[in-house]
Parts: structure tokens; C-alpha cells; sequence
């Protein structure tokens, strides 16, 4: 199996290359040039793996330069029961045809465990396999889980320095908290004034910078990305969506066969694009729903075919998502415009230069035969979190809830009102409780010590704070900097060693 950069560059290279570099040369990002194929036999054999088999059975038909030993070493350490519980992917059922799969058991809280907690082990064998011999260092931009996901990924992990930038006032106290106290002899952490694009931009202005990486390169450091332009954090999340098809074959809820929805809470689109990797791979999904907040660009693009990131950025209740340029688009533009690279490479020009490019006719009409964009304001985020709870006793985070609001309004067109859906859900609501518990109550709440309203949740719901979030109450902040964005490459620069 090889990878190909998304703009044209044609150097073939191994998933190994791929996973210590993140970026392609050109600036593109790394896609398999063809997809392996399960059969349904193959699928229906999974229900009898742990969620760590089914994990190495779907890896190896990616990281074929990988063996199966490695891979199995590397799942093993990532997914423990220590750190996921026994059943690290649970799916619930709540109410009629609708499941909630869970991926928030990790040590951060949010699904980004599922990839950050294997990929420094994917990483480490990378840079062997490579023969990588300088150290890795891994810049992230975060709009508030990534962030602290990777830093737990990779605190401590020899050979790596990580260095992460969010935007100071556009996360949640709870992933502030997170970041802030982060301990390690490797780690870095940065809030820069501006919002998660400009974070994002400043990264991948650093990763494109050639002078900056030849001097880098002679004092020994490389750079790498642990964000889901990275395909090594792309390849896990693959996994979970057979899992969650298995789950509920087992719970009895389809047949073998019988094509599910899937409704993604999307931000930087890696999480739903492993779902439609899935699909290319033999998984029967029928549409793969996209829902966004009030940063509705996604939701335009698959209604139009026109993506126009000149338009306001709404801060909102589901932060994660908080984002307009949504960076692993691209990777979908390559596979519905028949691997046409030039294209993709005009597309992105566009949006870097004029803020706008329009995709043709054939490509929008493969794009809405897979998916399905919806999304969901401020208000309707709030009332759903309290009627589901209200009538299900099931407490939904405020970016799950936006992916159930959006299976309602999917439902409520007459083509699709029954198949069978999976709702991600992508965070603890412990995360975001200021806002849960306001949406549960239906009053305002505020604290001056965030972890009141973690007890008041609990004591609301009979839900456990998970315990890594309730320790962090009284670990010590140990990184305080606030940058200007345009000072990214300087801070880096600054911070080596
Ligand atoms: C990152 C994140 C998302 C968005 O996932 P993408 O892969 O960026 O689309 C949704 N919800 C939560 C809680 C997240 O942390």
C-alpha cells in the first residue's frame, strides 16, 4: 500500500513517510492510492474480536509496512483498559433506531484519544522504519481537544518534542485546564490571540516554510503533525466505524448487510471522512450526515458545491467545531474529482487567494449521493441537549448534540425517516458543563471555579467525573504564554531543545 500527495507531487511513498511527515512536500496531504475491500464474512467476523483486534485487523491493510506484531504492540499500548476502561468504543442506545457511540473513554475525554493515544506508537516505529535520526517535532493548532489529546499522546515520548498552540479565549475552562497543567520534559503549550484558523494557518505556514526546515534540519529537529492532516491520525478513527457497525449487529439492531446512517459533529472533517473511508472500503453506510454549528460553511458547500470561507467565525457552545477552513476537504476533493491532483492543487490556490473556489458539477453530485449537510444554531443546541435528556435520562455534550439535531432535521425529509443511525458522540459532557447544565436546567450558570459545575453536573445526572478532569482542579498551571498569532514561527523557533 502507497500514499500519494493530494496536489500532484508523485513521489509513492510508504505509510511509514507518511506518518513521520504529516505533510506531503507540495503541501498536499497523503491519500492510499487505492482501498482494500472487506467482505461482509470479513465484516460479521469482527463480532468476535475486542475492539483492540479489530483495531489491527483494519491497520494492516493500510500500514502494510508495518507488521502485524508492530501494529498489535502499538494497539495494545494505545488502548488499554487503564486508560479506555474495559470496552474503550461503547454504543448506546438511545431511543428508536438511533445509536450513540461513545469515544470519549480516553484519558482527555474526547474521541481525539481513539487516534492520539496510537500515534506516537506509530510514530516511534515510523521513524525507524524511515531512519529518521533527527527529533520530531510535533506542532499542533488546536481548537481546544486536539490539543490536549496530543499532549498526552506524546508527554515524555522519546525522540519528540510537541509544542501546541490554541486561541486563548476560544476554549472551554475544562480544555484550558487541560493544556495548562500539562506536565512533561517535552511539552509546550501556547494560547495565541486569535481564533483555531489563524492557529491552523500559523502551523501550516511553519510546516510549507523550506528555509526554516533546512535550518531546523541541521540542528537535528524535523517537524511532524499530530493533526488529522496527519494520516496516522486519520487510519485509527477508520477502526471505531466498524466497530460501531459490529456493535450493533451484535445488539441485534440491523443485519448483515443493511446500510446505517452516520452522523458526524464536524469541525476539521477527519473524523466523518474516516467514515466514508470505511464505506470505500465495504462497509454498508447509506449517507454519512455532516453537521455543523453556526459555522455552517460545510453545510453550505455540500448544499452548493461552493466553499466561501469569507464570512464571519461564530464562537459557540461546540468550540471544537469552531472552524472554516475544514483541512481534510481536500482529501475528499481528490477521490470525487477521479484523482485529479491539478485540480485539487487550483482548488486550494483559490481558497488561499480569493477565500472561495467552487467545485464542478460531477464532483458536487458525488459529494451529495454520500453526504448530508446540516446544521444547528446556538438555541437548537441547548433544547436538544435538555429534551434528550428529559426524555431519554441520556446527557448528550454540546458537539453531539449538534449531530443529533441534525438526524432529526434528516429525518424529517420524507426519503429517510428509519434506517438505522449512529450518532459520534465526540465529548464527555463533563467538557463542556457550564453549558450542559445550563441546557439541562434551562437557566443560566456560571462559577468562578469551573469544577462546581463538574459537581453539579454529577450531582444532576448521577454521571462520574472522569477522574484525570477531576485532578485537574488542583494541579498547578505550569504554562501561562499567550503569543500573537503572527509570532508562531518565533515562539517555535524560540522553544527548540
Ligand atoms: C475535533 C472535534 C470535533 C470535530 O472533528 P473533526 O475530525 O475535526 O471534524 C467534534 N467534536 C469534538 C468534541 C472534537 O473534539
Amino acid at each position: 500500500m502507497v500514499f500519494v500527495s493530494t496536489r500532484g507531487d508523485a513521489d509513492l511513498v510508504t505509510s511509514a513517510y507518511a506518518i513521520n511527515r504529516g505533510l506531503a512536500n507540495d503541501g498536499g496531504l497523503f491519500v492510499p492510492t487505492e482501498f482494500p475491500q472487506f467482505t461482509l464474512e470479513e465484516i460479521a467476523a469482527m463480532k468476535k474480536m475486542s475492539y483492540q483486534e479489530r483495531a489491527v485487523f483494519v491497520l494492516k491493510q493500510f500500514l502494510t509496512d508495518y507488521t502485524e506484531e508492530e501494529l498489535r504492540d502499538c494497539v495494545n499500548k494505545a488502548y488499554t483498559e487503564e486508560k479506555f476502561g474495559k470496552n474503550p468504543v461503547p454504543l448506546v442506545q438511545v431511543g428508536k433506531n438511533t445509536g450513540v457511540l461513545e469515544l470519549w473513554h480516553g484519558p482527555t475525554s474526547a474521541f481525539k484519544d481513539m487516534a492520539l493515544q496510537l500515534l506516537p506508537h506509530l510514530l516511534l516505529n515510523a521513524k525507524k522504519k524511515t531512519g529518521e535520526l533527527h527529533k520530531v517535532v510535533i506542532l499542533v493548532a488546536t481548537s481546544g481537544d486536539t490539543g490536549k489529546a496530543a499532549l498526552e499522546g506524546f508527554a515524555d515520548v522519546p525522540g519528540t518534542e510537541i509544542m501546541v498552540f490554541y486561541p486563548s479565549e476560544g476554549v472551554s475552562d475544562i480544555q484550558k485546564r487541560q493544556m495548562t497543567t500539562q506536565v512533561g520534559d517535552n511539552v509546550k503549550v501556547f494560547g495565541i490571540e486569535g481564533n483555531f484558523d489563524d492557529a491552523q494557518r500559523g502551523v501550516k505556514e511553519i510546516f510549507s516554510n523550506k528555509i526554516l526546515a533546512k535550518s531546523l534540519a541541521d540542528k537535528g529537529f524535523v517537524f511532524s503533525s499530530a493533526n488529522s492532516i496527519n494520516w496516522g491520525r486519520l487510519v485509527p478513527q477508520i477502526v471505531y466505524y466498524f466497530s460501531a457497525y459490529v456493535e450493533a449487529l451484535e445488539a441485534k439492531k440491523i443485519k448483515l448487510g443493511e446500510a446505517i446512517n452516520f452522523v458526524v459533529p464536524t469541525g476539521n472533517f477527519g473524523d466523518i471522512l474516516a467514515g466514508y473511508y470505511a464505506k470505500l472500503m465495504g462497509l454498508p453506510v447509506n449517507r454519512l450526515l455532516c453537521a455543523s454549528n453556526s459555522n455552517n460553511i460545510l453545510t453550505d458547500f455540500i448544499n452548493t458545491g461552493v466553499y466561501d470561507k469569507r464570512r464571519e467565525f461564530f464562537k459557540t457552545v461546540s468550540p471544537s467545531m469552531d472552524i472554516l477552513v475544514s483541512s481534510n476537504l481536500e482529501r475528499l476533493l481528490y477521490h470525487v474529482s477521479n484523482e485529479d491532483a491539478s485540480k485539487v492543487a487550483g482548488y486550494m490556490a483559490k481558497l488561499n487567494s480569493e477565500g472561495i473556489y467552487e467545485v464542478d458539477r460531477a464532483a458536487l453530485a458525488k459529494i451529495r449521493s454520500e453526504f448530508f449537510g446540516a446544521w444547528v444554531d446556538e438555541f437548537e443546541t441547548k433544547e436538544t441537549i435538555g429534551r434528550i435528556y428529559k426524555e431519554h435520562g441520556y446527557v448528550l455534550d454540546t458537539h453531539t448534540a449538534v449531530a443529533w439535531r441534525a438526524l432529526e432535521k434528516y429525518r424529517y425529509l420524507p426519503d429517510d425517516p428509519d434506517t438505522y443511525s449512529i450518532v459520534l458522540s465526540t465529548a464527555s459532557p463533563f467538557k463542556f458543563a457550564d453549558s450542559v447544565l445550563s441546557a439541562i436546567e434551562e437557566r443560566e450558570v456560571s462559577a468562578d471555579n469551573p469544577f462546581d459545575l463538574l459537581r453539579e453536573l454529577k450531582e444532576k445526572t448521577g454521571m462520574a467525573i472522569p477522574s484525570r478532569m477531576a485532578a485537574l482542579e488542583d494541579a498547578p498551571v505550569l504554562h501561562k504564554s499567550v503569543v500573537e498569532a503572527k509570532k508562531m514561527e518565533l515562539t517555535v523557533i524560540g522553544n527548540l531543545g
